[in-house]
């Protein structure tokens, strides 16, 4: 019989937050819903607190925890604000396993808050991996944290790899990593044509539902900008390690080759819970509530290289990767502000990569040595930015 593992999660009501309830929701003997948080949406919070009961649930502001508690009169769920409360959530000696599922850099502190506590850690929140690297991993060994990929790319990688090796790839007879990616709603897209997209297009996603920043990522290719790093501090992947290969059917969720020229894959329908349910029971294996793979029905599996004249946040992120230091954290802020305008329409989507390359120049990189480091190039990065959006604003 597997202990009852309390589980934390942050990002509650996003839609990793859903799926990872969902999941554990279906196996209540192994997993308690512990803490939940959420930033804006209190009803969708109330609901998940009347429905799970538990012990914690975190808000953004006092304003929030008052609406909150309004709702929630009678119940047992202590509740907690800011900052703060979600580092207590992360790090509280009753938690056993988290959720990182909040988006962008507002995850850093509470992710890593839970890193060094020692957690078990899934983190679904890689722009906390993107920014601080070198700090987030030393965190992970100095305390013993057990981290799991919960990206589904990093997720197949690490169930093709022969142990959960961060370190020397060669050693472990690894040749590379293959990275899919589906290649977004704009995969065929003439470049001329993405002048005018609107948020809403570059949101609908072919294959995968999820939040808007993550959508329009996808749509950008940033997304797998984003996971050429994380790759990198998952897995010591050097640059050259790292291939991106275009598969639109996301059904192969990612490859690893090895010397002898085996190449292992992951496959599967693509369906978050999936990777979700594979880190939250780890090593064990628990129903998912995902259907079989009809590979028959599917009948094609595409392969393509990616384009990067159509897509030059790939060359970002490889770039990043190769500058080191600050650079991915630059990138990543840089990115979190143009996605914004672009989804309040202050910018058009051809300038968000446009946005991000004349920030890295601007501002180049710096050594990476404490969190200062990365938390000043981010407040950097946002300045700069917003001094871009201005300016290409204009111009659009
Ligand atoms: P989402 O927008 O659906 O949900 C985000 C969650 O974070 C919400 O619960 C929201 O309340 C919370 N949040 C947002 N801003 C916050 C802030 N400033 N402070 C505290 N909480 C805040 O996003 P998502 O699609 O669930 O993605 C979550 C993370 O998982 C992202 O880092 C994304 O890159 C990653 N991810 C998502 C998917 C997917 O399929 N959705 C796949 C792979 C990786
Ligand atoms: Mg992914």
């Amino acid at each position: 019989m597997t202990r009852q593992q309390n589980l934390t999660i942050l990002g509650a009501t996003g839609s990793i937050g859903l799926s990872t309830l969902d999941v554990a929701a279906r196996h209540p003997q192994r997993f308690r819903i512990f803490a939940l948080s959420a930033n804006e949406r209190i009803d969708a919070l109330s609901d998940l607190c009347m429905l799970h009961q538990p012990r914690y649930a975190v808000v953004a502001h006092g304003v929030q925890a008052d609406a909150l508690r309004a709702r929630l009169n009678s119940s047992t769920t202590e509740i907690l604000v800011g900052t703060q409360g979600l580092a207590q959530i992360a790090a509280h000696p009753e938690t056993d396993c988290v959720m990182a599922a909040i988006v962008g850099a507002a995850g850093l502190a509470p992710t890593l808050a839970a890193a060094r506590a020692g957690k078990k850690l899934l983190l679904a929140n890689k722009e906390a991996l993107v920014m601080a690297g070198p700090i987030f991993m030393q965190a992970v060994r100095a305390h013993g944290a057990t981290l799991l990929p919960i990206d589904s790319e990093h997720n197949a990688i690490f169930q093709c790899l022969p142990s959960f090796a961060c370190g020397n790839l060669v050693e472990h007879g690894v040749r590379r990593v293959l990275l899919t990616a589906s290649g977004g709603p704009f995969r065929d897209v003439p470049r001329e044509r993405l002048q005018d997209v609107t948020p809403d297009e570059a949101c609908a996603h072919p294959n995968w539902v999820m939040g808007r920043k993550i959508s329009v990522d996808s749509a950008t290719m940033m997304n797998k900008a984003l996971e050429i790093i994380e790759a990198h501090w998952l897995f010591g992947a050097t640059r050259e390690q790292i291939q991106v290969v275009v598969h639109p059917q996301s059904v192969v969720h990612s490859m690893v080759e090895y010397a002898d020229g085996s190449v292992i894959a992951q496959l599967g329908n693509p369906d978050m819970r999936t990777p979700i349910a594979h880190a939250l029971a780890y090593p064990d294996r628990v129903e998912a509530g995902v259907g079989s793979l009809d590979l028959a029905r599917i009948g094609t599996l595409d392969f393509a290289p990616p384009d990067l004249d159509r897509f030059p946040a790939l060359g970002l992120g490889y770039r990043a990767l190769a500058e080191g230091g600050t650079s991915p954290a630059t990138l990543n802020a840089a990115n979190e502000v143009a996605v914004t305008a672009f989804l309040e329409r202050r910018l058009p989507f051809l300038a968000i990569t446009a946005v991000i390359e004349a920030v890295m120049n601007a501002l180049g990189p710096r050594p990476l040595t404490a969190l200062d480091d990365v938390l000043g190039a981010d407040a950097a990065a946002r300045r700069q930015a917003e001094l871009q959006v201005d300016a290409m604003q204009v111009k659009a």
